[in-house]
């Protein structure tokens, strides 16, 4: 077990940062154990780059979604409204393998 630097966001991602201190159970000089611990935690008071990642494209789907409203106002627009609900499909795939990336690290430590 050696003990290394912990970043956590307030939205509850983390992520290790540097080694501060080998275990006794390792005795070669600069080299881990490979179990890690947590020697200090620096907290963020900002959401992490995942949930940015993420709320950037929701705000892109809610632009496209409107558009779609107005196109369908306007009429004749239809391969652009097919083309874009086809992009918010694949922005929202985007966004489920994001938020799971995020749940799966959430649970772990
Ligand atoms: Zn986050």
């Amino acid at each position: 077990m050696c003990y290394f630097e912990q970043t956590r966001w307030n939205c509850g991602y983390w992520k290790w940062g540097n080694f501060r201190q080998q275990c006794h159970k390792e005795y070669r000089t600069g080299e881990t154990c490979g179990l890690k611990l947590v020697f200090q935690t620096s907290l963020l008071a900002a959401p992490c780059k995942l949930c940015d990642q993420r709320f950037k494209k929701e705000r892109r789907i809610h632009k496209m979604a409107m558009d779609i409203e107005r196109w369908q106002r306007e009429g004749n627009r239809r391969a652009t409204i097919e083309k874009t609900y086809q992009d918010i499909e694949e922005i929202q795939a985007q966004i489920d393998d994001l938020y799971r990336q995020h749940e799966q690290r959430q649970k772990t430590l």
